[in-house]
């Protein structure tokens, strides 16, 4: 692969964007070196920009959402990103998100950059690359990372944790069981929004609505931010104002109450963690001495001759 000019990326050459997630995704030991490189060069220049989560089950009207919200920010002057984490392709090669034509108008856009998931290896795989390619977006100076997830296995968690912002689209319905969202998602947002509250479906989502807001008090009382909750029309570029200015109060105050950086810190550090644990894993499986002793420490703990505990430190310690 050619190098990546710094320049060109950091002017928002497009296509050396392009080239350098391309570098960041491959699973080549080469390039992977090659990119780290790029990504400790690219560090300084990154972070300015708000990375907003987004996941809701399939149907909702993400992509709708998506391209009503990022037209929106384009009028207002900015630069957007919009990135995927798509828990299914890595697995059965089809993809939740859908391979369909999506965000047309956005894709048109000269101000947007719209980029499918990472398509191999594991979730935690697909989210590592999807950082990097936050990173890098950032350094081309794009003011906001959209993440995009389907609300229905892992992967909403684990772009929660690398967001400043994350909601979840609702539909009009009553209660989350019909949704098929787990509790533990609505715990992890900082909005609801309600989509599709147009036409017949006006009064279910005003009802849906206060809902949430009767429950959402019950959640996440620890933080400087209080999670609100929406309604809005992505098909008729209803309130989708509101949205962002609900997400332009949340930064306001994130900032006032020295939320933002704190928060990202703690994202970093966690990630870190994740990936120290998962390299130390790596590195014990293929390390050779454990490979040789592995199968007979497993037998003598079947066997109950020694006990697990034993049996693992003794393969920790030729490491
Ligand atoms: P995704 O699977 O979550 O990305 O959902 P899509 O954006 O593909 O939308 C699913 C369907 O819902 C499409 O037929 C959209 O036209 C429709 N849809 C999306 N947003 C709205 C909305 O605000 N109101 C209505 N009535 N339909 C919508």
């Amino acid at each position: 692969m050619a190098t990546i000019d710094l320049q060109l990326l950091r002017s928002g050459n497009r296509r050396t964007l392009a080239k350098a997630i391309t570098l960041v995704e491959s699973t080549l030991e080469g390039h992977r070196q090659q990119a780290q490189q790029l990504l400790e060069q690219l560090l300084p220049h990154s972070g300015n920009s708000i990375r907003i989560g987004i996941t809701g089950i399939p149907g909702v009207g993400k992509s709708t959402f998506i391209e009503a919200f990022g037209l929106y920010l384009i009028s207002l002057g900015k630069k957007v990103a919009v990135l995927a984490v798509d828990p299914s392709s890595p697995i059965a090669g089809g993809s939740i998100l859908g391979d369909k034509t999506r965000m047309e108008l956005l894709s048109r856009e000269s101000q947007a950059y719209i980029r499918p998931s990472p398509s191999l290896g594991t979730l935690g795989g697909v989210a590592q690359k999807t950082r990097e390619t936050m990173i890098l977006c950032e350094a081309a100076g794009y003011d906001v990372v959209l993440v995009e997830t389907v609300g229905v296995g892992q992967s909403e968690y684990q772009v929660a944790g690398m967001v400043d912002f994350f909601m979840v689209l609702m539909l009009p319905n009553a209660g989350d069981e019909l949704q098929g969202i787990k509790k533990g998602i609505i715990e992890l947002a900082d909005a609801l929004v309600v989509n599709k509250a147009d036409g017949e479906s006006i009064n279910l989502a005003q009802q849906t609505k206060r809902h949430y807001q009767n429950a959402l008090h019950l959640l996440k009382p620890n933080s400087f931010w209080s999670p609100q909750v929406i309604s809005c029309s992505a098909q008729n570029n209803e309130n989708i104002d509101a949205v962002w200015s609900m997400i332009d109060e949340f930064y306001q105050q994130a900032l006032v109450n020295a939320c933002f950086e704190e928060n990202r810190s703690r994202q970093n550090k966690s990630w870190m963690q994740t990936l120290l644990f998962e390299l130390l894993q790596q590195k014990l499986m293929d390390n050779a001495e454990v490979k040789k002793l592995l199968p007979t420490l497993q037998e003598k703990v079947v066997n109950a001759e020694t006990t697990p505990l034993t049996a693992a430190k003794m393969l920790i310690d030729l490491l």
